[in-house]
């Protein structure tokens, strides 16, 4: 019988998940299906019923529910408890379990082109919502020579950086200061929605004073190439586009529920040829 996957959202129109995990399905040769759906907040918990009662073997879940669909769940995995926040949930038996791959997807990306191990790195990120979290979390778990966070406000920072407080080596910046200071860094991780598509032209910060060691990371994917790469790439910086994270998080969900690997380069020229160098 056809196995059935899917990702919950809203909006959920332009999400390339089902894109690649079909993809991912078909080239392995499994029977299954990965499907799109839109969830409205009053329905989340019905949707959650829903996996169970079709026999789904699990979901992707996307914004606005990530937070949300905990408490509807009936195991959260360690993976999803220190983020708060799930983005995949699998069916075990007849248990439903949350886990969370985003921060670990980022990792794996970034690794690809480190040429130092983590604990040698000085680190700014830029933002401090989910995604920062999730990456925050992922990484000060390998001790990194520092970890520095700058956002609007202020106070989310302040909330993030403390919720690791074995890990020292840490600061709350405002972004005037960490554009000050940028030359200290050996990777920059922008994690905010500025640049993110209609507002292409935007940048969260000046690379003016940046190190010309520095790798600049940026997790928004659509453009692939935003402002605040390409503006990294006119100073002669190494960058690392969103679509790496993207596919890498969808790639252990994947694994979570099929055993098996699939191919991210694959996956990754199917984002690159859907989003064509452009936006949508
Ligand atoms: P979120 O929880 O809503 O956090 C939003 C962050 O952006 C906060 O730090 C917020 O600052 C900041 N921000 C938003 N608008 C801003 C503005 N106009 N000026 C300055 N700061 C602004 O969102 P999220 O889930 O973390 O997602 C953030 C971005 O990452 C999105 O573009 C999303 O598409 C992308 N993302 C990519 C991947 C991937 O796989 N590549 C995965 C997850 C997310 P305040 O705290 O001041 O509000």
């Amino acid at each position: 019988m056809k196995q059935l996957y899917g990702v919950i959202g809203n909006p959920i129109g332009h999400s390339m998940s089902p894109d690649i995990h079909n993809a991912a399905l078909k080239d392995l040769g499994l029977d299954g299906h990965y499907h799109a759906f839109q969830v409205e907040n009053d329905n989340l918990k019905d949707a959650v019923k829903g996996i169970k009662a079709l026999g789904m073997i699990g979901i992707n879940v996307t914004v606005p529910h990530k937070v949300a669909i905990m408490e509807h769940l009936d195991h959260i995995d360690e993976s999803a408890k220190v983020l708060g926040a799930v983005n995949t949930v699998r069916t075990e038996g007849d248990m439903l379990v949350g886990y969370n791959t985003d921060g670990e997807g980022f990792v794996k990306s970034l690794r690809k082109i480190l040429d130092k191990p983590v604990q040698d790195l000085s680190i700014l990120m830029i933002g401090a919502g989910g995604a920062a979290r999730a990456i925050f979390t992922t990484i000060v778990r390998e001790n990194p020579k520092r970890f520095d966070i700058c956002n609007r406000t202020l106070e989310k920072a302040e909330q993030l950086i403390q919720s690791s407080p074995s890990f020292q080596n840490k600061q709350v910046l405002t972004i005037k200061e960490a554009e000050e200071n940028l030359e200290r860094y050996d990777v920059i991780i922008h994690t905010t929605s500025i640049g993110m598509y209609p507002d292409i032209d935007a940048v969260p910060i000046s690379l003016q004073r940046a190190a010309n060691r520095a790798i600049v990371c940026d997790i928004v994917y659509n453009p692939i190439r935003t402002a605040l790469l390409k503006q990294a790439e006119q100073k002669g910086l190494r960058t690392l586009d969103g679509v790496g994270m993207f596919v890498e998080q969808a790639a252990l969900s994947f694994q979570l529920w099929t055993g098996q690997e699939p191919d991210i380069d694959k996956m990754r020229a199917i984002v690159e040829a859907k989003l064509g160098g452009k936006e949508c």
